[in-house]
């Protein structure tokens, strides 16, 4: 699963499937290593380190509280109250942590012009994608939910860590960035725990601290959108820093061989058609990308590349669906292309 030579430069190596992207080649194995489930995902902790079970209990039972908290799909949890008193005037009081993550929602939403959008809840219901019942809602119903759909009516009173929904049937859904704030929180865990050189993914949002044990850094794999889990194009190489990916390839349904898959363009009401097929986003903080990684697959490439070449820190690395490969400047002799099918070129200069 990973090339020879790269097989060659490590003594032993775990290839630990995280998804869309992989941790490729961990010279040494870690010595603590675990998988759970929460936020509906496969979540891995790769630790080095004193008492590492402890670090990642302490992250797990975190991240299952902030599920508690955020999941749209348990009555009473904040988010839900939130949506459950949209259009009532009464501002809802909410965790520090939710209202940093609502915040930092608003910022990318109003960044990305709307491409990110917190409050796509409705639309993310209609369409049902990854659920037991997925559908193509009718254009009449899209229309009326496109109404509700708008990152400005979600109201934040930060002062007094409250927020409010202006109109009623308003549905914040923070699938798009919630797993992002999660690996940092557990990055923050294991700095408290004195914990060097650990590795958790959620579902596509990788945290690395540190480098790996030996000082070098940790390989990440980015999946091939077209192929099965454990196939990738290329490897970026992280220290201390985060890569969060989109794709159409995570959660979909196929309609007369029309993919629908779960990043929704808020302008049409439908799975964005934007040209992408994955975006990875490569910087420090990981709430960031995962909310980078949304926006710009929905922006398309052109408008997906300015942006994220006018944040200063944040590299990326775009999969169109003609299978060419671009990534940001600052990606350029750090990426490397390990492709060998012939299906994809990666398109070094622009
Ligand atoms: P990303 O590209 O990061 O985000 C796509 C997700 O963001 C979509 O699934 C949708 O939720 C939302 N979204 C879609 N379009 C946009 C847009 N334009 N702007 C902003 N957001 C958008 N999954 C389950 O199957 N069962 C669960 O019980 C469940 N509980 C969860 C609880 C929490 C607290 C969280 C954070 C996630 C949960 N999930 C659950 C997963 C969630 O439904 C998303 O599918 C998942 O977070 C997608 O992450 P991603 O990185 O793959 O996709
Ligand atoms: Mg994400």
């Amino acid at each position: 699963m990973i090339n020879g030579d790269l097989m060659k430069k490590t003594s032993v190596f775990c290839v630990v499937l995280l998804f869309c992207i992989f941790l490729v080649s961990c010279s040494t194995p870690p010595n603590f290593e675990k998988q759970y489930f929460a936020m509906g995902t496969v979540i891995t902790q790769n630790i080095y380190g004193t008492d590492p079970q402890k670090a990642a209990d302490e992250v797990f039972s975190k991240i299952q509280q902030l599920e508690s908290v955020l999941t749209i799909n348990k009555a009473g949890s904040q988010i839900d109250t939130l949506n459950s008193n949209a259009g009532n005037g009464k501002w809802i009081p909410l965790d520090k942590e939710i209202i940093y993550i609502l915040e930092t929602a608003q910022k990318y939403a109003a960044l990305s012009n709307g491409a990110f959008d917190p409050t796509v809840g409705p639309l993310v219901k209609a369409w049902g994608i990854f659920t037991d019942h997925p559908r193509i809602p009718p254009q009449t119903e899209i229309k009326r939910l496109l109404k509700l759909v708008n990152y400005k009516d979600l109201l934040l009173d930060v002062p007094n860590l409250s927020a409010r929904l202006t109109k009623k049937g308003q549905i914040v859904d923070l699938g798009g960035i919630a797993k992002g704030y999660a690996g940092d929180v557990a990055k923050d865990i294991y700095i408290k725990d004195g914990i060097k050189s650990a590795f958790i993914n959620l579902g596509g949002n990788v945290v690395a601290l540190g480098s790996k044990p030996d000082g070098s850094p940790w390989k990440v794999g980015i999946q091939n959108p077209r192929q099965p889990d454990g196939k990738y194009l290329g490897i970026v190489p992280i220290r201390n820093q985060t890569v969060v990916t989109s794709g159409d390839y995570e959660r979909y349904f196929e309609r007369n061989g029309v993919r629908y898959h779960h990043i929704i363009d808020p302008k049409t009401g439908a799975p964005s058609k934007s040209g992408l097929i994955s975006t990875s986003i490569i910087t420090d903080v990981s709430i960031n990308a995962d909310a980078l990684s949304t926006a710009t697959f929905v922006l398309g490439l052109e408008k997906a590349m300015a942006l994220v070449e006018s944040l200063p820190g944040v590299e990326a690395i775009f999969i169109t669906s003609d299978k060419k490969i671009y990534t940001t400047k600052g990606l350029q002799g750090v990426f490397t292309f390990t492709d060998t099918s012939g299906e994809f070129t990666y398109v070094e200069k622009r």
